[in-house]
């Protein structure tokens, strides 16, 4: 790692010359604002005007819990079931009652697999112990200081011959290679044990090994019972020398240098956001009268997942393990048509008919069997009339992330179009439904139906996408044709009624601080129910009302209406069509 050619900005003050890494940066996925990165590893770089942090009233780092619970285990040898509650109790902040259910799993999950390593080593005659300082690996030379650490659990043969890191995951296994990887095996393998905090003191004071290591090993643990945990490096320190410098240093050097500004998730905590001018500020845009509890990140999906139970909201930006229900015809239909229209408008031209050949998937079949493509074939065809790139336009971007930060509510809010394009030189903003019911769509109501719309109004109205106004088109496809509502930003009656639909979806949501659980027939397809003590385990079958909406089970469609759809019931029936896709990972 060195400085590289990363260059300060005005707003920031302090030294860039400490670079302190995190072995799982190396690991960004795309889509990551990269001077976020070379900022998060500077520690001692800060904004030139800092802000007071604030800390959410609610404890929001659950694995945190089990960290301690697992410390106590394996230092001070406390039963594990009074381990968990004791720091359950002990959290500073209230835990959710859900996410105080997933630590005491995650926990158990832990110790199987901990069993599990100990008899395979057993095997070998090899046996680990706990070792409660981790380690760094730390150079200082009289131009900078440079750090690389890893965060995950430690453990070596009494002899120091033999040490292993354990990196965890919440839920599935990571990518075989990735470059993390390497650098976790590169300080468990050359870096010595902190005495103090790797996270506070810069450099920080280190212990020599009685002896050097022969064998090092990376066992990553999926914090979930039943799953095996895999050995990712098992190999000399030479091996895992190499292996970093072929495969990971490289990484390592780039993220430290920064470079293209990203707006998304990562501008939340980045300490460039006041003065970022690629991150649009937008005062008053969610229409919220003060900050809330602290600074968060909300985009229509929380939204709905607050809509139709504010747990369920809860445990899922706590980012705790969520699963997908089994996918039905219709969901699996709306995915498909939305990842051909994804590629197919990457291309920057219009769709054809000889995208859609008769007789298989064409360029989709890389994603999709011949059956799947005979379900979503008549959808596309019905497309090809109003295809958006028919027309002339420019700066073409199907599926961009947007993101825009309100300083009056503290939040960062994220949107994701399904195509954003310029039509003389104005932004359009599309969202696309499949449906087999497309007269439930209106203009009168649409907004409030897809809150999406009412969103991408409210951030063309804050200037996001740049002066000049633009307009807001729902395309709505079904097997018999397609059609575009449009929305015009120039009459103020749309932009109010936007504004009265985001501000009643995020106002609720902004000053919870319980986040109860609203059991009912939607906790079938609840993607945290494992966690949740309050689920719902009825009857099944059929139709679920909401407020006087009944609405199909299997395909998220609305079957009757007593009055207007409520965006209650919206939420609920778009949670089943359109679960959206699986959480990331988060990095640790
Ligand atoms: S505010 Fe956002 S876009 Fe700007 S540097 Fe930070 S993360 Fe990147
Ligand atoms: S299972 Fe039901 S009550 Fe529990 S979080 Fe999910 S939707 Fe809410």
């Amino acid at each position: 790692m060195t400085r590289g050619t990363w260059i300060g900005h005005p707003g920031l003050r302090g030294s860039p010359d400490v670079i302190r890494l995190s072995a799982s940066q190396l690991d960004q996925t795309d889509g990551r604002c990269r001077e976020f990165a070379a900022l998060k590893a500077r520690p001692q770089v800060w904004p030139e005007v800092s802000e007071r942090r604030r800390y959410a009233p609610w404890e929001a780092f659950p694995l945190g819990l089990v960290m301690a619970a697992l410390d106590a285990v394996e230092f001070r040898d406390a039963d594990l079931d009074e381990a968990v509650t004791h720091a359950v109790e002990e959290s500073r902040s209230p835990l959710h009652p859900g996410a105080a259910a997933w630590v005491r799993h995650a926990c158990h999950a832990y110790a199987e697999a901990s069993a599990w390593i100990d008899d395979s080593l057993a095997g070998e005659g090899v046996v680990l112990l706990p070792e409660a300082q981790p380690r760094v690996v730390q150079h200082r030379s009289a131009a900078e200081l440079r750090m690389l650490t890893a965060w995950g659990r430690w453990y070596a043969a009494q002899d120091g011959s033999v040490r292993e890191f354990r990196r965890l995951r919440l839920r599935r296994p990571g990518p075989a290679g990735a470059p993390g990887t390497h650098a976790m095996a590169l300080v468990t393998a050359t870096g010595l044990r902190a005495v103090g905090s790797v996270y506070r003191d810069l450099p920080v004071e280190v212990r020599p090994d009685a002896a050097a290591p022969v064998r090092v090993r990376v066992v990553e643990v999926a914090l979930d019972l039943d799953v095996l945990p895999k050995v990712l490096v098992d190999a000399t320190p030479e091996e895992v020398r190499r292996s970093y410098h072929d495969h990971a240093r490289p990484i390592a050097l780039d993220v430290t240098v920064g470079g293209d500004r990203t707006p998304g998730s990562d501008c939340a905590e980045c300490k460039l956001r006041a003065t970022c001018d690629t991150l649009p500020n937008t005062p008053g845009l969610l229409g919220l009268a003060d900050r809330g509890t602290h600074r968060r990140t909300w985009s229509v999906s929380t939204g709905r997942q607050y809509q139709i139970c504010p747990a369920q909201a809860h445990l899922r930006e706590l980012r705790l393990p969520s699963e997908r229900g089994e996918d039905h015809t219709s969901v699996r239909r709306g995915v498909l048509v939305h990842e051909w229209l994804r590629i197919a408008h990457g291309r920057e031209r219009p769709c054809t008919p000889a995208d859609l050949p008769e007789d298989g998937p064409g360029f989709a079949g890389e994603f999709m069997t011949h059956g799947e493509y005979r379900e979503i074939r008549p959808f596309l065809l019905a497309h090809l009339e109003v295809c958006p790139l028919t027309a002339s336009c420019t700066d073409v971007r199907p599926e961009p992330t947007v993101a825009a930060f309100d300083p009056l509510a503290d939040v960062l809010v994220i949107a994701k179009p399904d195509l954003l394009r310029r039509v003389d030189r104005r932004v359009v903003y599309r969202e696309q439904k499949t449906t087999l019911s497309p007269d439930r769509f209106e203009p009168g109501d649409a907004l409030s139906r897809v809150p999406q719309l009412a969103l991408a109004v409210c951030l063309i109205a804050a200037g996001v996408f740049g002066p000049g106004g633009g307009t807001v088109e729902l395309e709505v496809m079904s097997p018999q044709r397609a059609f575009v509502l449009s929305f015009d930003m120039a009459d103020p009656a749309i932009v109010a009624q936007a504004r009265e639909v985001v501000t009643g979806l995020v106002r609720d949501w902004h000053r919870d601080t319980g986040f109860l659980a609203r059991p009912g027939r939607w906790c079938t397809g609840c993607p945290v129910a494992r966690w949740c003590p309050d689920r719902a385990d009825g009857d099944t079958s059929g139709p679920i009302e909401v407020d006087g909406v009944r609405i199909d089970p299997r395909t998220g469609e609305v079957l009757s209406a007593q009055a207007a759809v409520s965006i209650r019931a919206e939420a609920v029936a778009e949670s089943i069509s359109d679960p959206g896709t699986a959480d990331e990972e988060p990095p640790f």
